[in-house]
């Protein structure tokens, strides 16, 4: 998938169809550049970060998408979040030292759910929760829109750790499914998009990859937008979060230390608070809302 990193819209124009190639370079590399990783856990990473971006393109709003999966296995947490301009960032906590014994989907999560979870940044967040069934995280989206959307969906996924991630997914048209003339064109493209190795869906360029599957079907192709890596933490994130904590715990906290130290898990970034940080904040936001009343 060259090196950048990219989305790639395209439509199969009388299948009633659409699909999507994500490739992740630099935004990958940065996301785990922080984190010692296994390379098991980096590779399932990946893989998380590549299905948020390509379920990212269903926000019709400024807000984030997030994928998490939480399960009792020796990876406790693995998450990725894309906002609506294809901003991603990704995480997993894991127990133990070194490569996992058990290394397939479910082995690494055990008993456990995958949350999709879409917030507005104004408004009410919706979220789906799909059971950890068939043993990828490709099988578990298509599970995600089989159930909440009714719609037929196809997801491959590819990580080569500390290098790259690449994802595919095609999917029905939701006012289109089983109206359409072509009867067996879903199944066509399905068995045509199952040819692509994993390689080839990381080496080649979009354009060779739907040259290499569909040069026999009609497929309109929009313009890729660009996907970076980028956190979305602040100063002003980490006093929200801290003040949200209640003024006895906050109290208690410097009362044994003078400041309190905040680590992004997400980018590493550092932020320091005082009890002169606190109260600043607390009344720049009574300001805020107090003009808010008056005007
Ligand atoms: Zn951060």
């Amino acid at each position: 998938m060259s090196n950048k990193d990219q989305i790639q819209r395209f439509m199969f124009e009388n299948l009633g169809a659409r699909g999507q190639l994500v490739g992740l370079n630099d935004s990958f590399r940065e996301a785990t550049a922080n984190h010692e990783y296994p390379a098991t856990i980096q590779q399932l990473l990946g893989e998380f970060m590549t299905a948020a971006t390509l379920l990212s393109t269903t926000i019709k709003f400024k807000g984030s998408l997030t994928l998490q999966a939480q399960g009792d296995g020796d990876l406790s947490l693995i998450m990725a979040e894309c906002r609506h301009d294809q901003d991603v960032r990704g995480i997993a906590r894991w127990e133990g030292e070194g490569e996992p014994e058990n290394t397939g989907f479910q082995a690494l999560l055990g008993n456990g759910r995958m949350a999709v979870t879409i917030t507005p940044d104004k408004g009410q967040r919706y979220q789906g929760i799909v059971a950890l069934e068939g043993d990828s995280l490709a099988a578990c989206i298509e599970n995600y829109f089989e159930q909440s959307e009714q719609l037929q969906t196809r997801v491959w996924l590819t990580t080569e750790p500390g290098f790259c991630a690449s994802g595919l997914l095609i999917q029905v048209l939701p006012q289109e499914q089983g109206a359409v003339e072509d009867a067996d064109g879903w199944s066509r493209i399905c068995q045509l998009s199952d040819t692509l190795s994993n390689k080839e869906l990381t080496t080649l360029s979009n354009d060779d990859i739907l040259h290499r599957l569909y040069h026999e079907e009609m497929v309109r192709v929009f313009p890729a937008s660009d996907v970076q890596f980028k956190c979305t933490c602040s100063a002003y994130r980490t006093l929200e979060a801290i003040v949200s904590m209640g003024k006895d715990e906050i109290q208690e906290i410097f009362t044994e230390q003078p400041q309190i130290t905040v680590r992004c898990e997400f980018c590493n970034a550092g932020y320091e608070v005082t009890q002169a940080d606190i109260d600043q904040h607390l009344s720049d936001t009574d300001e805020a809302s107090s003009s808010q009343t008056l005007h």
